[in-house]
């Protein structure tokens, strides 16, 4: 095994590469790259007759921007240095997407699996009782949301510990972001990050010169896709892109090893097996292989890493044969392993964009809390009646025997339908997808000095991090 640095190096050394082409004042740059706080607390709770001590952290990377943003995680290896480097990602996404927000994350060293609902939710009350206090949890201050191990439920729990202890409130539901709807969240989160996948690859896919360079050409339809973890992110990226693009999932790798089929997986009865038996193996609609690490190495168009950080590195780099890696979890090639795909030719499209689809809905969704209304309440029904005059005027067209056509079937109901919260969340994320692409794009193909969309996508965000410190004066 290969030494390699460890998480929140491997972000530094990627941030250097990229401030080294940049012209910014003399300490601005040390004091965007380092991590302004992390707060540590270790608590009690007694579960099964004993007390139980529970190690967990937030930290908050850069408060250029208030409030601060970024998932709670519960695993068993969650450390200082690992949330640390996600926080650090979290300040670079939110810039990159233009979300109002600093960086930030949080953890929870703890097997999720180990414990009982119940206890579950006493051990999350307890945590954030622990960072409420503290203003870790605040619909101005510092916003969390799901991550690995964490989701709708955790977010309910968290948000009616916060209003038990600030029952004056009025924003009390924008404390945390990813909540269930009936508990004040929105439409289309859950299915976010996977979604955000998706459109970030339709938009890579429109621009010629951009698939050249990963030596790819035509549409997604018939590519060949590798998922790596079919968790929730990973899930909704490969069920999008092989129902709605035509994309074939040749392979998906999860903890007990992959299963493949070089004519495409059906992906909703795969998960549906996972979630029946805990794993692949045994899944009727492929081949069962054990050693999931091999199956990362085979050939494919797009390889999807959406589970760990750290799974590309130093002693896998030189064997992975895909064209195009989309990093859907946070950090899945390490900094030593980036270098080796770019000099291999292989087109990375960085988690800082990639994933960004989580944190952008989890913005609209803080928006929409603090708006109090639901998106589309106030026009979709007035669309809809303007939508109806012209397609009566059409009709009523339609009927001169001097004019021979009508309407195709099915337009006239498509076309009077107001738009939703749900179309309406996707209409944002697809723009922001879009526009975040765009000026990545721009940088990498305008920028003689920069040959990648990671430092692309560095350079963007820092650009925009340090104009809004020297506006502060700074
Ligand atoms: N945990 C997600 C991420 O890493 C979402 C963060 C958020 O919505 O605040 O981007």
């Amino acid at each position: 095994m290969k030494t390699e640095p460890s998480f929140r190096e491997s972000v530094d050394i990627m941030f250097n590469r990229a401030v080294a082409l940049m012209d910014l004042s003399p300490g601005l740059e040390q004091k965007i790259r380092v991590c302004n706080s992390t707060y540590t607390v270790r608590f009690g709770v007694r579960l099964r007759g004993k007390i139980e001590t529970f190690t967990g952290y937030r930290s908050v990377h850069s408060e250029h921007m208030e409030p601060v943003k970024g998932g709670i995680r519960y695993a068993t290896g969650v450390n200082q240095d690992e949330v640390e480097a996600l926080a650090a990602l979290m300040t670079y996404k939110c810039a990159l997407v233009q979300t109002p927000f600093g960086g930030s994350k949080g953890g929870l060293c703890i097997d999720p699996r180990e414990w009982n609902a119940h206890e579950m939710e006493q051990i999350t009350r307890r945590f954030a009782y622990e960072l409420i206090k503290r203003d870790l949890i605040s619909p101005s201050q510092n916003v969390p949301a799901p991550d690995m191990g964490t989701g709708e439920r955790e977010m309910a729990w968290i948000t009616d510990q916060y209003r038990r202890m600030n029952t004056t409130d009025i924003n009390a539901s924008a404390c945390v972001t990813g909540k269930p709807i009936n508990a004040g969240g929105i439409q289309g989160r859950v299915e976010a990050t996977g979604r955000g996948v998706q459109y970030a690859l339709e938009e890579f896919f429109r621009y010629e010169e951009d698939k050249a360079k990963a030596n790819l050409t035509g549409t997604l339809d018939g590519k060949r896709v590798i998922v790596q973890g079919l968790g929730n992110v990973g899930y909704h990226a490969a069920k999008f892109l092989s129902e709605e693009d035509g994309c074939k999932i040749t392979a998906v790798i999860e903890r007990d090893g992959a299963v493949v089929n070089p004519d495409g997986l059906a992906i909703e009865f795969l998960k549906e097996h996972i979630i029946l038996t805990g794993g692949v193996k045994g899944f009727a609609g492929g081949e069962y292989v054990e050693d999931g690490a091999a199956v990362l190495e085979q050939e494919c168009d797009i390889l999807i890493p959406a589970a760990m950080e750290g799974v590309i590195n130093l002693n896998n780099a030189k064997n992975i044969k895909t064209k195009l890696i989309v990093e859907a979890a946070n950090g899945p090639v390490t900094a030593g392993a980036d270098e080796i795909l770019r000099k291999k030719g292989i087109v990375i499209i960085p988690d800082m964009y990639a994933n960004a689809g989580g944190v952008t809905v989890s913005y609209f969704e803080w928006v929409k809390n603090l708006s109090h209304i639901r998106f589309g309440r106030m026009q979709r029904r007035q669309e809809e009646s303007r939508h109806r005059l012209i397609l009566e005027e059409l009709e009523r067209l339609s009927q001169d025997p001097a004019i021979s056509w009508e309407l195709s079937d099915g337009f006239k109901q498509k076309y009077l339908k107001g738009a939703g919260e749900l179309e309406l969340v996707r209409s944002g994320l697809d723009d922001t997808m879009r526009a975040s692409y765009q000026a990545m794009r721009e940088v990498w193909h305008n920028n003689p000095k920069v040959d990648d969309l990671r430092t692309a996508a560095y350079l963007v965000s820092i650009g925009r991090v340090a104009a809004s410190y020297r506006s502060k004066g700074l």
